[in-house]
């Protein structure tokens, strides 16, 4: 589920004609460069009831807060989930209109969907919707460019649970646990996409993810490191951005 994150060295020139790290003009936030022991906690694909609220629970006991970048096609069956979301003090971001990938569309037809489901996402809300996150992290430097015109900010990620992947539980936490630095902004699921979502990308993996989530958290703990919003996080800082164009 994850891409490959490309790494730019090139330089852009600006129309001042002072030359400044291309990443820094072209790319998408991946972590928080901070020296707070804090890191963003994201759940991509939800919301859905079988899942989402074990996870509430267990942000709750530990007085954590995440991001949770929903598609369409989860909100709007259930958009008291997503107020459920807001009300406990948690972000809601944009995955999509539904999990293909950006590549399906045309720049124009990826502005058109998009600006739809933030409008509907923001009637669902009440408020404002800054980040989104393109399905599977994948974007061209068009598609890329005509979300940021309708005002939104794609966010990818810097740590990964392997949540989506067939290995031990202990694995997942560890490899969450280990991508953790300050500032990192953690990948995590409350759902898996499928053909709801306009998408077919195999059977649905086995995990307990309030277990994952738990065992994770608890691990943080235990290093002096809590788990926030990407808005939250921003505040200590500044992104680190990177170039990464798949797709
Ligand atoms: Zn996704």
């Amino acid at each position: 589920m994850s891409s490959v994150l490309r790494t730019g060295s090139l330089r852009a020139r600006t129309a001042r004609g002072v030359l400044r790290p291309a990443a820094r003009v072209l790319g998408t936030p991946v972590r928080v460069r901070t020296d707070a022991p804090r890191i963003a906690l994201t759940f991509d694909d939800g919301p859905v009831r079988a899942v989402t609220p074990g996870i509430l629970d267990v942000l709750r006991d530990f007085d954590a807060r995440a991001t949770f970048f929903v598609l369409m096609t989860r909100a709007r069956p259930d958009p008291g989930l997503v107020r459920e979301l807001g009300a406990a003090g948690h972000e809601v971001g944009l995955h999509g209109a539904d999990h293909r990938s950006l590549r399906t569309f045309t720049p124009g037809e990826v502005r058109d969907r998009t600006r739809r489901a933030r409008d509907e996402l923001e009637q669902i809300t009440g408020a404002s919707v800054t980040w989104f996150r393109p399905p599977y992290g994948e974007q061209s430097p068009a598609r890329w460019a005509a979300v940021r015109s309708l005002g939104l900010e794609p966010v990818l990620w810097s740590a990964t649970t392997w949540d989506w992947k067939d290995v031990p539980q202990a694995r997942r936490v560890e490899k969450a646990i280990d991508g953790c630095s300050a500032g990192a902004i953690l990948l995590a699921h409350d759902n898996f996409a499928d053909e709801v979502d306009g998408v077919s990308d195999g059977p649905r993996p086995e995990v307990d993810k309030t277990d994952l989530l738990t065992r994770v958290l608890s691990g943080l703990a235990d290093r002096g490191t809590s788990a926030t919003t990407v808005s939250e996080l921003l505040g200590t800082g500044r992104f680190e951005r990177r170039i990464s164009f798949a797709g």
